[in-house]
């Protein structure tokens, strides 16, 4: 099976190709068959006048033999007849000889042809001697050339074949006759015959068909003027075709030609390297379908110049082009990317072959350092299911190139050279992120989005001393969701805002109405996504939420995840400056999880550090670890901050974090996230149950 766009390439080749062929057989049968339409009906029109004047003379003397017999005639009948020297014979109804020689050479049936200018049939006889004058089916008088000429070679001097024609008279000295000389003819007796005596009798007279060189020469001369002419039309026709074949080639350079590199472009590579996968030696080989992007080319371009940046695609093309085979191909995509199919025998040797490639493009520039995305699909030999290598039938290098390019795009975002390897999970992410995409907003208009509460606990009095809102996704097509599952992809699109300005509502409103039941709240706190802190009036916006709710802003901290630190420094300080103005308290989640938070710590005005689950992950934390968290809270302290322990699970880390003077902890130990009904419980109990 070949892709759609190797099909339409193959059915374009093939139309120019057979219509050119097809038209060039067409023109050659159609000039042969008029030349030699034309030259028989010559012959035949020749043959025919030749005839037709013999039978005048032939029906003469039958009509005065026929006036001999039916009326009263007096004059001697045979002597007329016999004037002419023209042999005659006259025969009954039942074909018995009347008249004449009975050794004569006339055939015993006749047959009826059509002479032009002649009324009537004629009845037509061959002479026995000359056999090769006949008729054929039609009742056409024909003359079997073949039969003739041998027969004029083995009688050329038989006087009664040739007559030399001296000086206008008949000469019958044929000694010197060879074949056809100027002034010489050749007669071909046939018998002729007309019905008389009321059809009882068949008078029969011996005509000659006399073939002169003249005669001979019209035929040769037409036919070679008309041999010239369908040569000439044959030719022009010849030479329109491989007119056409030549630039039906060359559009299909251009067609597969790239303009930037002078290489090949897409099209070629999925016709090419679909024919190469197709081959029954590829079937033995792994091929790598490898989509290759350069990092920083657009930026290259926006800081230097298109025409500079196309000079380094064109180095990059060269460079690739000396790593390619020729059992492989490549092509050039797009400004910034190429796309190649290597053939390999293992992993490691495509491993090997990808970083030599990644190393040599990295040092095409001197002056500018160039990195490279790989997106690869590798394509197993196929086997069947005794692990016999089979030839591949499916081939689809559209598809496969795809998944190099999802592969690659998984890259995304990160400066350095990298490969990435396509698999089916990468197909499911892709399948999930469009659903998540697809449904995320009918399922904030359908209240699908649900709050969960996770307590926070003082290690030392087991009171509750916070809490952290966490969300869920109760939806009717994609099941329970856990926020891992599709915040990352909220965070991608935008849609996060909506979603954290929904959480901020719901939980202020639960605030409010908890506190209205009489129910004594702890602070909650809800994530705010990095992808905020471009809105200058996110304080505000977050001040007006909770008073339009009606509760207490001292009631809600604001969590900002680690990486919303890498953004503008400046807005984010003057965000988080607003809302402790306001009354938020803001604490900083996941600390220790990237590699700047401690930078973070001095610059930013916070009240709470979270420490990251992943400090208090295993059954212990080792030595180096303790070490690390113990720190942590005494420089927290030190900077008037307090401290939440994320992710703890086991008593002996509690006992830990309570004896380093850790404020809360936040962890399966005490309790896992629950709905609304059971944190309300979990409130009104304060104390953990541990
Ligand atoms: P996070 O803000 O660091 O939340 C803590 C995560 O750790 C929660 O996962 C919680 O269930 C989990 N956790 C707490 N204690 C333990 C423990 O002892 N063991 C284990 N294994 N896990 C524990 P969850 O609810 O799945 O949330 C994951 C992340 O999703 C959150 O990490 C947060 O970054 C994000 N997220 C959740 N809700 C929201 C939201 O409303 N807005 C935004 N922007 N992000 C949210
Ligand atoms: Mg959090
Ligand atoms: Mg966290």
């Amino acid at each position: 099976m070949k892709s759609k766009n190797t099909k339409k390439i193959e059915k374009m080749k093939k139309k120019h190709g057979l219509l050119a062929i097809f038209a060039f057989i067409l023109t050659c049968v159609v000039a042969t068959m008029m030349l030699s339409y034309f030259v028989y009906s010559l012959v035949f029109y020749l043959l025919e006048a030749k005839l037709s004047s013999e039978y005048e003379s032939i029906s003469y003397m039958a009509r005065i033999y026929e006036q001999s017999i039916s009326e009263d005639y007096e004059g001697d009948v045979w002597a007329i007849l016999n004037e002419d020297g023209r042999e005659y014979i006259i025969r009954d109804k039942n074909g018995n000889l009347l008249v004449g020689d009975k050794d004569n050479t006339c055939s015993e049936d006749g047959d009826l042809v059509k002479l032009s200018g002649i009324d009537c049939d004629v009845e037509v006889f061959i002479d026995k001697e000359y056999p090769f004058v006949t008729l054929d089916r039609e009742g056409l008088v024909t003359v079997r050339m073949l039969d003739l000429l041998d027969y004029i070679q083995d009688h050329r001097k038989d006087p009664e074949l040739f007559l030399l024609i001296d000086d206008g008279d008949v000469s019958t000295d044929t000694s010197n006759v060879l074949f056809f000389e100027s002034d010489s003819y050749l007669r071909l007796p046939v018998w002729m015959g007309m019905k008389v005596a009321g059809g009882e009798e068949t008078f029969i007279g011996k005509g000659f068909v006399y073939i002169r060189m003249s005669d001979v020469s019209i035929v040769l001369i037409t036919t070679v003027i008309l041999g010239i002419l369908f040569f000439i039309i044959f030719m022009l026709f010849l030479v329109n075709m491989i007119g056409n074949i030549k630039s039906q080639k060359r559009s299909m350079k251009l067609f597969f030609m790239d303009l930037a590199t002078g290489g090949h472009n897409r099209m070629w590579y999925i016709y090419k390297g679909e024919a190469l996968l197709k081959k029954r030696s590829s079937a033995s080989y792994q091929y790598a379908v490898v989509s290759l992007l350069s990092v920083k080319y657009n930026t290259f371009c926006m800081c230097h110049s298109v025409s500079e940046g196309e000079e380094i695609i064109r180095k990059v093309s060269d460079c690739i082009g000396r790593h390619i085979t020729r059992h492989e191909v490549f092509a050039h995509e797009s400004p910034e990317s190429f796309m190649l199919l290597l053939r390999v025998k293992d992993q490691d040797e495509l491993t090997g072959r990808l970083g030599a490639i990644i190393s040599d493009l990295e040092k095409i520039d001197n002056n500018h350092s160039f990195t490279y995305h790989l997106g690869v699909s590798v394509l197993l030999p196929p086997r069947d299911v005794n692990g016999r290598v089979l030839r591949r039938r499916y081939i689809d290098l559209e598809q496969d190139y795809n998944n190099a390019v999802t592969a690659r795009n998984t890259l995304n975002g990160k400066e350095d050279s990298g490969v990435a390897y396509f698999d089916l999970k990468l197909v499911e992410e892709r399948k999930w992120h469009d659903q998540v995409e697809e449904h995320c907003r009918e399922a904030l208009v359908n209240q699908e989005f649900l709050v969960y509460y996770q307590p926070k606990y003082d290690p030392v009095t087991g009171l509750m001393r916070g809490t952290e809102a966490l969300i869920r996704w109760q939806s009717p097509t994609l099941g329970f969701v856990s926020p891992g599952k599709f915040i990352p992809i909220f965070e991608h699109n935008g849609f996060i805002t909506e979603i954290d300005h929904y959480m901020l509502e719901r939980v202020a409103m639960d605030q409010k109405k908890w506190m209205d039941e009489g129910i004594e709240c702890v602070p909650i706190s809800v994530n705010i996504s990095r992808a905020h802190f471009i809105e200058s009036d996110l304080a505000e916006q977050i001040r007006d939420t909770m008073d339009r709710a009606g509760a207490p802003r001292n009631l809600i901290e604001i969590e900002l995840t680690e990486s919303a630190f890498f953004d503008d420094k400046n807005a984010l300080i003057k965000t988080i400056s607003k809302l402790k103005e306001y009354g938020f308290a803001v604490s900083m989640d996941d600390f220790g999880s990237g590699y700047s938070s401690l930078n973070s710590l001095k610059d930013m005005p916070l009240d709470i550090l979270k420490l990251d689950a992943e400090f208090f992950r295993g059954d212990g934390q080792g030595e180096r670890g303790k070490i690390v968290v113990s720190e942590t809270i005494k420089l927290a302290r030190s900077l008037n901050m307090r401290t939440v322990a994320e992710g703890v699970e086991i008593k002996e880390q509690v006992d830990f974090l309570a004896e380093h003077g850790c404020d809360m902890i936040q962890g399966f130990y005490y309790a896992k996230p629950m709905p609304a009904d059971e944190y309300v419980k979990k409130l009104a109990e304060k104390k953990a149950d541990k």
